[in-house]
């Protein structure tokens, strides 16, 4: 009985402590175009179509942020979310779906977003995406034809891209972060080949006035994508011949000119993806796909 106690506050000054993180967290809401907006808080950028035909939502952020972000929805829009976008699995875009659900939203993502998300030790089928799709989808809201478009095992082996294509806006989830090196979950069938190809993609669908949203990073425009894409592309070759020449990965990972053309080890050694973690990340990816040709 004691120790059952002891357990239970050790559990409640956890949960206490993760809602705790959020606490001092505060939704932004940046004008993206006349009716499409753009929020952040913590974890991935948030994207919402307002409208006649109500609130479509790209990514929902951890659920502890939910009550917020209904807030500041409701400062644009007086009609509740109708359909709800996970662009990945990953919970800083998908925590908040049981709460979204609850209040009458119908979520939808990739048929692998809802294998992933089926697999959490969660058991209940709350905040599941209840439609999925292999390919592409398309949504008619708020007067945008609303193409979703999956990229094969670029951040995940689950995301997807999504463009509002006459308000000309383009949601990458995290297939681009926008100013820092990328994550790239090889473990949930991620792999750098792909997430260039992802970045090709997006960029083959939008043009010199496109308003992008990455993943994270602040709004972008197609010079930023591009950017991006190349920077991918050109750390993914040298890598590449670093693995012909014989180079192994603690070799790689160690040698910060492959990649301080772009960042400095110095200047993202705190980030989350560090010049030595992509390094790694890249490599490990291209190994993989060696082995396996
Ligand atoms: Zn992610």
């Amino acid at each position: 009985m004691k120790y059952l106690f002891l357990i239970s506050a050790i559990l409640l000054t956890s949960i206490i402590s993760a809602q705790g993180r959020f606490d001092a967290i505060e939704i932004t809401t940046e004008r993206v175009t006349d009716h499409i907006f753009m929020l952040k808080g913590a974890g991935g950028n948030i994207a919402i179509s307002t409208g006649k035909d109500g609130v479509f939502m790209i990514d929902d952020q951890f659920a502890p942020l939910s009550n917020k972000i209904m807030a500041a929805i409701s400062n644009v829009s007086d009609l509740p979310v109708k359909f709800l976008i996970n662009t990945h699995f990953h919970g800083d875009h998908s925590g908040g779906n049981a709460n979204f659900e609850s209040s009458g939203a119908i979520i939808i993502a990739h048929d692998n977003v809802r294998e992933r998300l089926s697999n959490n030790d969660d058991t209940s089928e709350a905040g599941l995406p209840i439609i999925t799709f292999s390919k592409d989808a398309t949504f008619y809201q708020n007067g945008d034809d609303i193409f979703l478009t999956h990229v094969h095992n670029a951040h995940t082996d689950g995301d997807a891209l999504v463009y509002f294509a006459q308000s000309n806006v383009l949601h990458t989830g995290d297939t681009f972060f926008n100013g820092r090196f990328p994550y790239i979950d090889l473990a949930s069938g991620g792999s750098i080949t792909g997430a260039i190809v992802a970045a090709k993609k997006g960029l083959m669908l939008i043009n010199d006035t496109t308003k992008i949203i990455p993943g994270h990073g602040d709004l972008a425009t197609k010079g930023d994508y591009q950017k991006y894409h190349d920077m991918l592309e050109a750390v993914s070759d040298t890598i590449s011949k670093a693995i012909s020449n014989g180079q192994t990965e603690d070799q790689v990972a160690a040698d910060k000119s492959l990649t301080e053309a772009y960042f400095t080890d110095k200047e993202t050694k705190n980030d989350f993806i560090s010049g030595e973690k992509f390094r790694r990340t890249v490599y490990k990816s291209l190994n993989e796909s060696l082995k396996k040709s």
